[in-house]
């Protein structure tokens, strides 16, 4: 178990002060200037030695991410956008940074865009964040009267400016491309790569596109060492991480462990245990709604990093967010629900994502009735096979794992809802 002289984030919770002083006083915004200071090639290798990958959900190592941005400007100037639309079912950790913890995240900023060349920086919050947004607004206002953003920010000789832009509720601005359409006052639909925003990004110019945890635990690692963070979870899988567990555990919450925590630890420490004991947990989905299910007898043991869940299980660690589901769940209706969320944020401009996630959602919704045929489970695993990988952006791989997780684990369970509406036993609804 992680102790707590190891948290990053020491006001998770809210119970401590948020403001300047109080972040201060938890050793936040400490020696920023010399941090500033160590230079910006100094930084990148810190953070590549870190093992940091991205906390967003592609778990892309962060350091690297930051070296593709040019050394030397040509003149156009770069700019670093944090990712703070966190809108996946399941997915509930920077929120809580966001209004708890705001200084992290800013003293982040200022020292990731130093590291690349970027003297402003803009953070995209979902638009259902208001509470967040202003907490977050307070905390940059207060740290501009500090002397903190600016001018010669934080005394290091570097101006920057921070901006928070508040987004307007949709899930695909997640998506860091169509997230810097939205930012330009254009719809939110993702481009084609290439180019990559670190050659083309935000107005055309160098861009890195970050995760609001990615960015808030770089101050800290600077302060600890490399050495300290990697030390944390198997190798490539460094550090401490933000989970977020929801469904049906005795307490749901949020929590900073060691990554490589296996589940069982993590839910038996943090949250009391699956309702009903471990023999009624079903199924999990441990990265939010976009990563396949696993079914709960292979999720006991399972570690929680980026490479267990992918190469042991199929699945994937995705932001962490973990839904539990025990066996009063109808599975078959919760991934239908996903289904309609999927299809609901298509932004409609490829082919494959518009018209698949909608033809998988009505299949789902006969599948969650027992109304089809049996057949009709391979065709629907086709169709999702269509989606996957033939999109302009992730989004048709995340409508399509969650249902190819679900046939892939739960067929039987299918199979059993069309033969007993068959023979006229049973009535299932999806509302
Ligand atoms: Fe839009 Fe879907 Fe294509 Fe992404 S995959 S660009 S959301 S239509």
């Amino acid at each position: 178990m992680l102790q707590d002289k190891d948290r990053i984030f020491t006001n998770i919770y809210g119970m401590h002060d948020r403001t300047l002083a109080g972040a201060k006083a938890r050793g936040h915004w400490d020696g920023t200037k010399d941090l500033i200071g160590l230079g910006r090639d100094k930084i990148v290798e810190i953070m590549k030695a870190s093992g940091l990958r991205g906390r967003g959900g592609a778990g892309f190592p962060t350091g690297l991410k930051w070296s593709f941005m040019p050394k030397e400007s040509d003149g156009r100037p770069a700019y670093l956008v944090v990712n703070a639309d966190e809108s996946e079912p399941g997915t509930c950790k920077d929120r809580e940074i966001m209004r708890h913890d705001p200084h992290t995240l800013i003293e982040g900023c200022l020292i990731a865009s130093f590291a690349m060349n970027a003297n402003a920086c803009y953070i995209y919050i979902r638009g259902e964040y208001i509470r967040e947004r202003e907490a977050l607004q307070a905390a940059i206002d207060e740290a501009y009267d500090a002397g903190l953003l600016g001018k010669d920010a934080a005394k290091s000789g570097w101006d920057f400016d921070l901006y928070l832009v508040h987004g307007a509720g949709a899930y695909i601005c997640g998506e860091e491309t169509a997230l810097l359409e939205s930012l330009e006052g254009r719809k939110g639909m993702p481009r084609m790569k290439p180019p990559f925003p670190a050659g083309a990004g935000l107005y055309g110019c160098p861009t890195t596109v970050n995760n609001v945890e990615s960015i808030a635990v770089v101050p800290t690692i600077l302060r600890r060492g490399a050495e300290w963070f990697a030390g944390f979870g198997r190798p490539n899988n460094a550090g401490t991480k933000l989970f977020a567990i929801s469904g049906h555990v005795n307490r749901p919450c949020v929590v900073e462990e060691a990554m490589s925590i296996s589940f069982e630890e993590l839910i038996e420490t943090h949250c009391g245990g699956i309702r009903g004991g471990w023999d009624n947990l079903k199924a999990v989905i441990p990265g939010g709604s976009s990563v396949p299910c696993v079914r709960g007898e292979n999720m006991k043991d399972a570690i929680m990093d980026f490479d267990y869940l992918r190469n042991e299980l199929g699945s994937g660690l995705g932001t962490a967010a973990v839904i539990v589901m025990d066996k009063q769940t109808d599975i078959i209706k919760a991934i239908w629900r996903l289904a309609c969320f999927y299809k609901h944020e298509s932004c409609g401009q490829c082919t494959p994502c518009r018209e698949g996630t909608g033809w998988m959602m009505r299949v789902m919704e006969r599948l969650v009735k027992g109304e089809a045929q049996v057949e009709e489970i391979d065709m629907l695993w086709d169709v999702t096979k269509q989606v996957e990988g033939h999109t302009i952006c992730a989004l048709g791989d995340a409508a399509a794992w969650p249902i190819q997780g679900l046939i892939r684990n739960f067929r039987d369970e299918i199979e059993d809802r069309i033969k007993v509406r068959r023979d006229g036993t049973v009535q299932v609804a999806a509302e």
